[in-house]
């Protein structure tokens, strides 16, 4: 099995976070060093959905930037949230610095909770 990553231990309630959105598919967090005034993470949760990166997709694996592009969408209409950036790193050439594929969700507007 492959290395559990910083982001299995949030995913696994073993580190604390402040999570905004959970189902079945999806958990979504807020970004310990924000960018924006909304900046949030959304990773898959099921064990199946795992990747490392973008870099890494596979057949089994393709749907799984779809999954969380739909759920950030979805959190920001529920949320009022009219604009908004999504972005993947990939590779540590491409900024990335957890390798557990991850949506930053960025938006200027700030979360109403
Ligand atoms: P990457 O650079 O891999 O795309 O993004 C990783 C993100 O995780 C960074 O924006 C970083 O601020 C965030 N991060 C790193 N450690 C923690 C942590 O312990 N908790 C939370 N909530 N975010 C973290």
């Amino acid at each position: 099995m492959a290395e559990r990553t910083l982001f299995h231990r949030i995913r696994d309630k073993e580190i604390p976070a402040t999570i905004v959105y959970e189902d079945d598919e999806v958990l979504a967090f807020k970004d310990i060093h924000p960018k924006a005034p909304t900046h949030l993470l959304f990773i898959a949760k099921k064990d199946s959905d795992f990747v490392p990166s973008i870099d890494d997709l596979t057949e089994q694996t393709a749907h799984v930037p779809g999954l969380l592009i739909r759920k950030a969408q979805a959190f920001a209409k529920a949320h009022g949230i009219t604009g908004y950036q999504l972005k993947f790193h990939v590779g540590r050439d491409g900024g990335q610095e957890v390798f557990y594929l991850h949506l930053h969700f960025l938006s200027g507007q700030a979360l109403n909770e």
